[in-house]
């Protein structure tokens, strides 16, 4: 994630730069910094051009102390004399959130300045050779390495689009990058790869950000790069050099959205665009993470693989729809690495005098890192002498510095307060933690490995072909809604009672169905183990009441049918989620939500939960709640 902006040719360079970043904050907020161009006061002929640049980091709050902070220069009376300037908020994930990791990067000399947005996912070892060559590094970061190859390759080529050229060449992973070169003080260069980036040229002003809020006070003409293309910046015009080397001008195009959808991307609200995301949140949490030969790398790692093969016991603590995806990898960690791992809520974790010793892992799943139940079990587990293991989406959470080892999500900023995307990337994160242990124990022979990374790789192409399928569970919303419940209910969705169901993996996707559906819609709903029903709460099922069932193809699909089979009996209306073409559970559901088929039905719960995400959602606005803002509920839970 993360924000740019650039803006050249304005009066008002800081004004544009820092509003801009301000609308950018909900891409990142852990630090704030612009750097500039100035003309040597006097600005005479010959005069030497300046590059200065300022940073904060102080959290959610960044931009406006750097704004402030700023004050003593012109923000916008016109009077000053930057040229050019970038701007970035940052949501690292790679290196602390400190000042010393806040972009713009220089180079050694303090003639080039970087932001970046995205992942260098060979950053090790280009910093290694350019250490040796005599480069001197500031930062953690990953996007440091940026400037230091641009002033190798600038030493070496004057031109800077030669430079960037070869930066292309060398740059592995996804990035959006935008350059201030001193020599050049009114162009900005900028290039991306996956990572979005628009330019717009407006009355003189040339412009850079990394998505329209950013820039649509000044201009609704933009043009987003394509891939390994090259934009040169000025204030009067916008040059773009393809991958072929074919230089051409920008088609813009109009944009019509108010500030408020483009900050939404276009989407009602945050929580749909989150829901899109889900893919990309899952291919950057994967990204660089698995060799060719399919071995799996974990950042921040500090527990060796013969400490891994020791391990014996494995708790994963967490709570709410972290706990969900604790479950599903109980099911891979298990299955695949041959550990037995039991899943606890944290607040009860903490409490209930678990046993633990050097040889018992314990991972911690928290969005936030901050979460206290789960914070205060994995600080009790170390006392214990357990080896902890942090799975969240904040760089440098107050989980992180109280433990073994990290794994991040790169989900980036999750709006919505009911957890979408950060939900499927703690699932990646922790399919690749069970593999990973596989590999450390020697339990799965490489081949085997290997073939589940590969399938592993297909999910997000899954995943968006399953929220391509949306308007199917938004029209069977509407009918279920609309549908009369008998005459021993009340009709109307609020007296409804819906029991989601599920075996296997199916089970943790069937509670975390059944808490979105809570969370959002306000509705009473139920996850349960199909094959428990019968131990109670079969006694609730009648007609009117919904029935959720999890049926896509695992190990127990046979019985999850039977189970089918008894609420049905009962007069229940059963909606189940089925893979495509599977016409044996299709013949069984009175309305059916069809999502494509899984190469590994372990993995299955990061598209079956995708479609229950999208009912409770359409089910939600049926209701006329608020999706984003749901009563009664913090985002980040940090009392007991
Ligand atoms: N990887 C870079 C960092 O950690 C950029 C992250 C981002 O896109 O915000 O600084």
């Amino acid at each position: 994630m993360c924000g740019i902006v650039g803006v050249t040719g304005s009066k008002r360079v800081l004004a544009i730069l820092t509003s801009g970043m301000a609308r950018l904050e909900y891409r990142g907020y852990d630090s704030a910094g612009i750097a500039c161009t100035e003309i040597e006061s006097g600005g005479h002929q010959g005069a030497a051009s300046l590059l200065w640049r300022k940073r904060t980091c102080v959290g959610t709050n960044s931009v406006a102390r750097l704004t402030a902070e700023l004050g003593d220069k012109e923000l916008g009376d016109g009077n000053c004399c930057q040229l050019a300037g970038i701007g970035h908020v940052r949501w690292a994930t790679h290196g602390r959130p400190d000042i010393d990791n806040a972009h713009p990067h220089f180079d050694c000399n303090s003639e080039i300045a970087v932001v970046h947005n995205g992942i260098v996912e060979n950053y090790e070892s280009i910093k290694s050779q350019l250490v040796d060559e005599g480069h001197k590094f500031t930062s953690e970061t990953d996007s440091e390495v940026i400037a230091h190859l641009l002033e190798s390759f600038s030493s070496s080529t004057k031109e800077p689009i030669k430079a960037l050229k070869a930066l292309l060449d060398v740059l592995e992973g996804t990035f959006a990058i935008a350059v201030l070169f001193k020599h050049l003080p009114s162009d900005i260069y900028v290039v991306r790869r996956v990572s979005p980036l628009i330019v717009g040229l407006h009355n003189g002003i040339g412009l850079v950000a990394s998505d329209i809020p950013a820039i649509l006070g000044e201009t609704r003409q933009v043009y987003s790069l394509s891939d390994n293309e090259i934009a040169i910046v000025r204030p009067d015009s916008i040059s773009i050099v393809g991958e072929d080397g074919e230089v051409s001008d920008p088609i813009f195009r109009d944009i019509q959205w108010s500030l408020e959808e483009a900050e939404k991307g276009g989407f009602d609200d945050f929580m749909s665009k989150e829901i899109a995301e889900q893919p990309a949140s899952v291919a950057d949490t994967l990204r660089g993470r698995i060799t060719e030969d399919g071995t799996i790398l974990l950042d921040q790692e500090n527990l060796s693989k013969d400490q891994l093969r020791e391990i014996d016991k494995i708790f994963i603590v967490a709570c709410g729809s972290s706990f969900h995806a604790g479950l599903v990898a109980k099911y891979a960690i298990e299955h695949w690495a041959r550990v037995p791992v039991e899943v606890d809520i944290s607040s009860e974790f903490r409490y209930r005098d678990p046993i633990l010793n050097s040889r018992t892992l314990v991972v911690g799943v928290s969005q936030s890192g901050e979460t206290i139940d789960t914070f205060q079990a994995l600080k009790e587990a170390r006392l214990q002498g357990a080896k902890v293991l942090v799975i969240t989406n904040v760089v440098d959470s107050s989980m992180t510095r109280e433990c073994d080892a990290v794994l991040y999500t790169r989900a980036g900023p999750e709006l919505g307060v009911a957890a979408t995307k950060t939900h499927v990337a703690q699932m990646a994160a922790l399919y690749l933690l069970a593999i990973h242990i596989a590999q450390s124990k020697n339990v799965l022979y490489p081949e085997e490995s290997l073939e589940i990374v590969n399938h592993l790789r297909q999910v997000p192409d899954l995943m968006a072909k399953t929220i391509s399928l949306q308007s199917n569970i938004a029209d069977l919303v509407h009918r279920l809604s609309n549908q009369t419940t008998g005459d021993a209910q009340p009709t109307g969705n609020r007296c409804r009672r819906f029991f989601y169901l599920g075996r296997n993996v199916g089970y943790p996707v069937a509670l975390e169905g059944a808490l979105k559906l809570k969370e959002i819609s306000y509705l009473a709903a139920e996850g349960y183990p199909a094959g428990e029903l019968k131990h109670g709460p079969i006694a609730l099922i009648e007609p009117g009441v919904i029935v959720v069932a999890i049926a896509t193809r695992n190990r127990l699909w046979s019985k999850m049918l039977a189970n089918i089979e008894e609420v049905k009996a009962r007069g229940a209306t059963v909606v189940i989620v089925a893979g495509e073409g599977d016409e044996e559970s299709i013949a069984k559901a009175d309305e059916v939500i069809l999502v494509p088929r899984v190469p590994h039905p372990l993995l299955a719960p990061m598209i079956d939960v995708i479609a229950l995400q999208l009912f409770a959602y359409h089910f939600a606005l049926v209701m006329g709640n608020d999706v984003d803002r749901p009563r009664n509920l913090a985002k980040t839970v940090t009392v007991e």
